[in-house]
């Protein structure tokens, strides 16, 4: 959506479409990681591998990656190419729109392991989005949003949320 309102830089017009999933309909010489026809999730970034950053396993960090459905192709499209070391095959029941959401769901734990909160800590998540909404639902009891959009609110079905205030 910030990409849409023209908040967020990126390459336009290109194909949006950030987190994603899709059935493989080809692959590369030499690629044995992926097969036709497999459900696979996509990781959205691309790293040179060279920075600091990169080579401390952190390439979330590195100033010179790249995404898809920013500044690459993405996945609103019939068809997306992706290097193959980006692309997960998911298990059998899995659904396609289940496994769009393992990126954004994956930085939730990821960052709550990081904070240290508890199961008990009342916290405060700065945005509404999808990524901020899954840390809330995933992590506390209590949470006040701060969000850009205005207020939001809403509990997850086992967790209070106490609401939220616009900025
Ligand atoms: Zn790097």
């Amino acid at each position: 959506m910030r990409i849409l309102r023209g908040e967020f830089p990126a390459v336009c017009p290109g194909v949006l479409g950030h987190e994603f999933a899709g059935t493989v309909a080809g692959v590369g010489t030499g690629v044995s990681s992926v097969a036709v026809g497999d459900l696979v999730a996509v990781e959205p970034h691309i790293y040179r591998g060279i920075c600091r950053s990169c080579r401390d396993g952190r390439e979330h960090l590195c100033p010179d990656r790249r995404a898809f459905g920013v500044h690459l192709p993405g996945g609103f499209a019939e068809h997306a190419v992706v290097r193959a070391r980006n692309a997960y095959p998911v298990p059998d029941g899995v659904s396609a729109p289940v496994a769009a959401l393992t990126g954004p769901l994956g930085c939730a734990p990821h960052g709550i392991e990081r904070s240290e909160i508890r199961p008990s800590d009342a916290v405060t998540v700065f945005g509404g989005g999808a990524v901020a909404r899954s840390r809330a639902f995933l992590s506390v009891n209590d949470v006040l949003w701060y969000t850009h959009g205005g207020v939001r609110a809403g509990p997850g079905p086992n967790r209070g949320a106490s609401g939220g205030v616009g900025w």
